[in-house]
């Protein structure tokens, strides 16, 4: 016996349907990238979606069809959230692209999705003007501004205007209907190793993780709430919120260009932002402002950090100096990209705060929809008993089963996606990442978890960030190497840091070596490069 309930596709465009419909006056605030114009933008859900389905209209109109690529360079900002919904919903694939990266490397992603149209801001002139005569799928390029912000002399043959785009279509448009698997958006991964490839995310899987990732356990999205995402619209679509905060009515409020710790603060108290979420380098240059400055956030209460480790150190300087909760998550480009998120359970509750903080610093908990095991090297599952580390693997809706155009053939095992992290499972099923499997160091047979290293080193009060790699080691094959960048004016030696880690960790985990640098070398998506690293020390002489 069937079911009898209404069948209805998971689309993208049903978000934006409800949210104009059902939290209308919702409001959206963006920082402009246009230099010349009022600091913020501002306007409703509805009037989002109402540009959003012009835009879809506009892109009917020049022809691009199902399933075809639509190529973004743009800063999170409310026209990147009408090409979010306007691309999908009209059911071509929303491509966004991270403009740190090089060029070359820019054009080749370009190439690979074969793009029709690449809208880009302001700020990605110079970028787009370089790479133009290198795309030749690219039938149109899409200045994301007005008429006046058109360049007077370009290198670009075929330069569009965002806005007589969608003057140029009157609206008439309906929201078409399609298979909820076709595809909604692609982003590469950051290929670090190898060319990028490609995660093609569906409608169905963007609903399911949207829906999932609001969840009280995992970002608790509500309409009571003012959500700042941080993370980048360009890169794994800022964690789903642009869809999370929107089917859950939140005030939304995008931070543009202007990513310092001063720009952030003052928008997070203009604007009443309640949550936030990004990679741990931001909230660095946030909590310093702050901190420099002697002040407080009178709304701010609320933060996922991800992308790697949170330290110990910031969540406990956010949680006990500025009472904003930290949420720690995990995830990945091929996961959408939420995993796992960190929280207490119920018999939690009265455990006393350093435990409590200790269960909080995992990555925490599998998210409805994710399931996870750990391996070992011939594929045997781990016991869930909090020691035990080993590969971890995950299944679910919203989890690459291959990469766009199949880059890198088969990339499943029995069925299981293996994440390239090494992990340990607790008894609650509480995940805790203790090494990236490139990362790890491995001495004389031993494995040595460099984010705990690393979460040591930044505890210490002169020490802003650090970065541990292996270098080789003639008996050991590998040793730990301590790379670190000191807080400006703080002092500390080589063997103060030292000192630091006794009794903090087995005798053979201790750095063999200490180095000063002034800055690490820091990715597209806010990471620490420790490939580079190992690059650049790799003949370093250890004492
Ligand atoms: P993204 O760029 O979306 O973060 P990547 O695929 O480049 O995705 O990186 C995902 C990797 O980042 C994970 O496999 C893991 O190694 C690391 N990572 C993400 N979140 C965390 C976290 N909370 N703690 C430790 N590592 C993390």
């Amino acid at each position: 016996v069937m079911g009898q309930m209404m069948s209805q596709p998971l689309s993208v465009s049903s978000i934006i349907r409800f949210a104009a419909r059902h939290y209308g006056s919702s409001e959206i605030v963006s920082r402009r990238i246009e230099p010349d114009l009022p600091a913020l933008h501002r306007y409703t859900y509805r009037d989002c979606e109402a540009r959003a389905r012009r835009l879809a209209q506009a892109l009917q109109d020049r022809g691009v069809a199902m399933g075809e690529r639509v190529g973004t360079l743009a800063w999170n900002g409310y026209r990147h959230l009408e090409l979010y919904y306007g691309v999908s919903g009209s059911g071509a694939v929303l491509h966004t692209i991270n403009p740190r990266l090089h060029p070359e490397q820019i054009a080749y992603i370009v190439n690979h999705a074969e793009d029709q149209y690449l809208f880009f801001d302001l700020t990605f002139l110079p970028l787009v003007e370089g790479i133009a005569a290198h795309c030749p799928t690219v039938k149109g390029f899409v200045l994301m501004s007005d008429r006046a912000h058109m360049p007077a002399t370009t290198r670009i043959a075929n330069l569009l205007c965002y806005e007589e785009l969608i003057e140029a279509a009157d609206g008439a448009y309906t929201w078409p209907d399609f298979d909820e698997n076709a595809a909604a958006s692609l982003c590469y991964t950051s290929g670090t190793t190898g060319n990028p490839k490609g995660a093609l995310y569906s409608h169905r899987s963007t609903v399911l993780h949207a829906y999932a990732s609001a969840m009280p356990n995992v970002l608790n999205v509500s309409a009571i709430d003012t959500v700042l995402p941080v993370v980048p619209m360009f890169h794994v679509n800022a964690w789903g919120l642009p869809y999370s905060g929107l089917l859950s009515g939140a005030k939304i409020v995008f931070p543009g260009a202007a990513l310092d710790g001063k720009s952030l603060y003052e928008l997070f108290e203009e604007e009443g932002v309640t949550f936030s979420a990004g990679v741990p380098t931001v909230w660095l240059g946030l909590i310093n402002y702050a901190l420099q400055n002697g002040l407080q956030f009178s709304t701010f209460r609320r933060t996922v950090i991800g992308g790697s480790a949170c330290p110990p150190a910031m969540m406990d300087t956010l949680i006990d100096k500025f009472d904003v909760q930290v949420i720690h998550g995990w995830g990945m480009t091929e996961m959408s990209p939420l995993g796992t998120t960190g929280g207490l359970l119920a018999k939690h509750r009265n455990l006393p705060r350093e435990e409590q903080r200790k269960i909080l610093q995992k990555q925490g908990h599998a998210i409805y929809g994710v399931d996870m095991k750990i391996v070992d090297d011939d594929g045997v599952e781990l016991p869930w008993d909090g020691h035990s580390f080993g590969h971890l693997l995950v299944k679910g809706p919203w989890i690459v089963a291959s990469y766009f155009r199949d880059e890198g053939g088969d990339v499943l095992q029995d069925g299981w996606f293996p994440t390239g992290d090494v992990a340990t499972i607790d008894p609650d099923g509480f995940m805790q990442i203790t090494d990236r499997s490139k990362d790890v160091i491995k001495s004389g047979g031993e494995w040595i978890g460099s984010i705990d290293l690393e979460n040591i080193a930044v505890s210490h009060p002169a020490v802003l960030q650090a970065a541990c790699i292996g270098v080789a080691h003639p008996k050991w094959d590998e040793r730990p190497l301590l790379l670190v960048v000191r807080r400006p004016g703080a002092e500390v030696t080589r063997e103060e840091l030292l000192g630091f880690f006794e009794g903090k960790i087995a005798k053979f985990w201790m750095p063999d070596d200490v180095v000063f640098v002034d800055s690490l070398p820091i990715g597209g998506t806010g990471k620490i490069q420790k490939n580079k690293l190992r690059e650049q020390y790799r003949a370093h002489r250890l004492p």
